[in-house]
């Protein structure tokens, strides 16, 4: 057993309001400089929706889809040291400017120079990276908010497969939405540093965070296409990659990433889990798709398990990350409640961002006392949003996690909904 620490994230999809304070204080901090424009390393999407950038989850356009070798190992095609050294000549799965944005700020001082017209004066958006002025914005992120599952339908959007296109197809009472919030997911097999040919993306010993050391960067950008979160982002102005830091300076000084500190939904929950780093490689080439979760989860160890504890002294792991352990939200929203999930297993690269779906039911539902208003537990097709399209996005399409993290939710709810504000032992315990 090899054990290492591992900082993560969940984030509680039933609490985002989608009012994107995570991305702006984000950008502020991290992204506010001539040549990351464009970039969000904390952005929120609108789903069902194409994403930022265009088509992300669409591994067919950007990684050439999946192969299975010889040996019965999946990988990207063209994988390993041939994808590298072809990339080295060509890099042809690069995400290119349009499928991001071209980035634009207002030009607010022709609001005080335009003469006197029959119409009011309107601020033009000028493009940050020409400087000129545009003549119509053609995409953004979340172009497609309010568009909700009609965008979804023209198959842009890889969770909102056939099945779920049946069930709500043409009826518009079931058309649904909700945010994703997204940012890296610090890997614990990261596809990043894997591509990356200079050595410049290392994944730290001490807490798993992943980071590119800006003097080795030579701007080989294999990085960007190998990642299948697509959350690298090339500085056009430096020619070096960038990408989220999980804000470590923060962490090392026992602060929240900004993201989580300026969250206005509090959805987002920081913590350290324990692992056995000697089973990666196993879990990432687990043959089938769905066991992936499953796979992922079994890596993790009991943190107060006493051969765990002296194992992970033994790695010289510090009594305060132990102790952090031991009162994950991470380890107990994860692993013990199993009420928040990966972001896309089936990309393999073991992501250490978790999401608890939303439960989003159809008002009616709540008005009806479905939804856990008196403690009962509802009939889970009251909820709006298809389990098929959560599974696809968060289980690599198996519905049992999903239902089972829905089912924990509705009764947490009912709980709390069924405490009187003046039996106020469910309060004392916040
Ligand atoms: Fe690397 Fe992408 Fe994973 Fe982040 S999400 S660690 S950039 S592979
Ligand atoms: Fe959602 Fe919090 Fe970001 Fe607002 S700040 S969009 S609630 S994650």
């Amino acid at each position: 057993m090899k054990v290492r620490a591992q900082i993560g994230m969940v984030l509680n999809l039933d609490k985002c309001i989608g009012c994107h304070t995570c991305s702006i204080t984000c950008k502020n901090v991290w992204t506010s400089r001539e040549g990351v424009e464009y970039a969000w390393f904390n952005n929120v999407e609108t789903k069902p929706g194409v994403g930022f950038p265009k088509e992300w989850e669409n591994q067919d356009v950007w990684n050439g889809g999946w192969e299975r070798t010889k040996k019965g190992k999946l990988q990207l095609k063209m994988g390993g040291k041939l994808r590298i050294l072809a990339n080295i000549f060509a890099n042809p799965d690069l995400p290119q400017i349009d499928d991001y944005y071209e980035p634009f700020d207002f030009d607010y001082q022709h609001l005080h120079t335009a003469g006197d017209t029959k119409h009011q004066p309107v601020a033009r958006p000028r493009s940050l990276i020409s400087g000129k002025r545009m003549e119509k914005i053609e995409w953004g992120p979340n172009w497609e908010e309010i568009l909700g599952t009609e965008f979804a339908k023209r198959k842009k959007d890889k969770n909102f497969d056939e099945v779920v296109q049946k069930d709500i197809y043409g009826q518009f009472e079931k058309t649904f939405m909700m945010y994703l919030p997204r940012l890296c997911e610090h890997c614990l097999n990261p596809a990043c540093v894997a591509a990356c040919p200079s050595g410049a993306i290392y994944k730290r010993e001490e807490d798993g965070i992943v980071l590119i050391d800006q003097d080795k960067c030579r701007g080989w950008r294999m990085c960007v296409s190998g990642c299948p979160y697509k959350k690298i982002y090339y500085n056009w102005k430096t020619g070096k990659s960038e990408k989220c830091t999980f804000c470590y300076p923060r962490i090392e000084a026992g602060q929240p990433t900004t993201c989580s500190e300026t969250c206005v939904g509090r959805i987002r929950y920081l913590g350290v889990l324990l692992y056995d780093a000697d089973k990666i490689e196993a879990a990432a080439n687990t043959p089938n798709e769905k066991d992936l979760y499953q796979a992922q989860l079994d890596l993790f160890l009991d943190p107060f398990d006493p051969e765990v504890i002296a194992a992970a002294k033994a790695e010289g792991i510090p009594e305060n990350w132990l102790k952090a352990a031991q009162r994950s939200p991470v380890y107990m929203m994860a692993m013990e409640w199993k009420v928040a999930l990966p972001l896309h297993p089936e990309y393999r690269t073991l992501p250490m961002v978790w999401y608890v779906p939303p439960l989003s039911p159809i008002q009616t539902a709540v008005e009806a006392g479905h939804v856990g208003m008196n403690g009962e537990i509802p009939d889970l097709k009251s909820l709006r949003i298809p389990l098929r399209y959560l599974a696809n996005m968060l289980t690599a399409g198996d519905e049992a996690p999903v239902v089972r993290a829905l089912e924990r939710m509705i009764a947490m709810r009912a709980y709390k909904r069924s405490q009187n504000v003046d039996g106020i032992e469910d309060f004392e315990v916040l």
